[in-house]
């Protein structure tokens, strides 16, 4: 059960400690599995601060496509902390699932390339897998492709064997539980809104319904998602980055309605390509896309996709029957801005070159969640303060930081003994 102040304040006095050794802010994900991860070995006091009243991923950690990303996407010289930790995390992650029951499963991934612009870009994703030593990676022909996925219209294809989908709800609750039962204390609906330096430590002040309190810390972690570049900049003002969040919509369809809307339970990808910030996609040579987006002026997007989802009854689970179709980006007004914006109209057009049989009335809407996508940055950010060396910042932990998310922790923990 999560705590309140004056039980975490109860339970320091029990350990004879004044203040709180180890301080997670943001208990989604990435501070559940950093929680998790340092509380294994150590007795130090650890305490996640969560605004919400729940420990349930609220935010990016439950509104997410759930897929266990393999590690295709992330140029190392460009994004070498996505490029590595997602690899690391695509292992630990199914290992960590198998040993607790997670529901999962490794599904296996197509990456489909519809015409020959897309297949440039099929080469280069086929070339980075190579380079970040992405397992079983082969291009098939269309041939293959319809021996796997008989419904999806493609010229060739990626087949990515060590992609697959995760309840993402059912991670984020088993890394909180095992923490919590390592001792690591979480206090929910509070809000960290001030830190100060205090000597050597931090003063981090956090607001409730109750009012405020204030307490003391040696190490701050700032894990706070969509808030981190704020949480950052309330140490130090001088932090220089702001998140441009980026909304992410999905609708959903039921795989079993008609033969031709089948799928086997891949997740099946366009080509990953280079999208402005309305959503719109960027239809040009690869070259051309591939200089653009080493001079940070676009992202990249893994483009909206088809993702199957598991039914989950007690302790079993299976592929079900209902299928995403997204996200489908565009610009949020606002860190929480969860209103759809798209409608099926709009998921049909995007998908219907690499699914051609899905007609409007099989398709309803599904959910939104909003990424926090960094302001001319692309990769992950994982760094000390420059001036709070025991203040450690998560910023800009986009997709894939769920994929990522045991990868992260252990990074941390080694940045941390160091
Ligand atoms: C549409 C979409 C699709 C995605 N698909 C995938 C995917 O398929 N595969 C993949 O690997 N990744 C995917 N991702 C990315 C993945 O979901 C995120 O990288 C991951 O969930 C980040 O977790 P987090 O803990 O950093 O953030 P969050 O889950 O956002 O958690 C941050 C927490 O910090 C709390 N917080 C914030 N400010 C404060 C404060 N001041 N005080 C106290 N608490 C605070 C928040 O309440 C929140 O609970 C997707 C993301 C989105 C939005």
């Amino acid at each position: 059960m999560p705590l309140l102040i004056n039980e975490v304040k109860r339970k320091l006095s029990y350990s004879m400690s004044e203040e709180i050794y180890i301080t997670i802010i943001g208990g989604g994900v990435i501070g559940c599995a950093i929680a998790y991860e340092i509380s294994k070995e150590s007795k130090k006091n650890i305490v996640i601060i969560e605004k919400n009243n729940q420990i349930k991923g609220e935010n990016q950690s439950s509104r997410n496509s759930g897929v266990i990303h393999a590690g295709i996407y992330y140029p190392k010289d460009i994004e070498p902390l996505k490029a590595r930790l997602c690899v690391e995390g695509n292992s630990l992650i199914y290992e960590f699932c198998n040993k607790y029951n997670i529901p999962h499963k490794r599904t296996g991934k197509l990456v489909v390339a519809t015409n020959q612009l897309e297949e440039e870009y099929l080469e280069d994703t086929y070339r980075i897998a190579q380079e970040n030593k992405v397992p079983g990676v082969k291009i098939i022909d269309c041939k293959e492709v319809k021996k796997l996925e008989p419904n999806v219209k493609a010229l060739s294809a990626l087949y990515v064997p060590t992609s697959g989908i995760i309840d993402s709800v059912s991670l984020t609750d088993k890394l909180y539980r095992i923490a919590e039962s390592f001792g690591a204390m979480f206090l929910v609906g509070n809000k960290v809104v001030q830190i100060e330096p205090f000597r050597n430590d931090f003063q981090v002040t956090i607001k409730s319904n109750n009012g405020t309190e204030v307490f003391r810390t040696k190490i701050l972690i700032n894990s706070a998602g969509l808030y981190s570049d704020e949480v950052a900049k309330m140490l130090n003002s001088g932090s220089p980055f702001e998140m441009n969040p980026i909304k992410g919509e999905s609708a959903k369809f039921y795989r079993t309605k008609r033969e031709e809307i089948s799928i086997n339970g891949l997740n099946i990808y366009p080509v990953p390509f280079g999208y402005i910030l309305d959503g719109q996609r960027l239809n040009v040579h690869f070259k051309e896309f591939q200089k653009l987006y080493r001079e940070g002026k676009i992202s990249k997007s893994v483009g909206v996709h088809l993702t199957p989802t598991l039914d989950i009854t007690g302790s079993n689970y299976s592929i079900g029957d209902t299928v995403i179709i997204g996200p489908a980006y565009s610009k949020p007004n606002g860190k929480e801005d969860y209103k759809p914006t798209r409608d099926e109209k709009y998921f049909l057009d995007i998908i219907n070159p690499l699914f051609p049989y899905l007609k409007l009335e099989d398709i309803s809407l599904h959910q939104t969640g909003i990424r926090a996508k960094l302001k001319d940055h692309n990769d992950f950010v994982i760094e000390r303060d420059p001036k709070y060396q025991n203040c450690v910042n998560l910023i800009g932990i986009d997709s894939p930081g769920l994929t990522a998310s045991l990868a992260i922790a252990k990074y941390i923990k080694q940045l941390l003994e160091k």
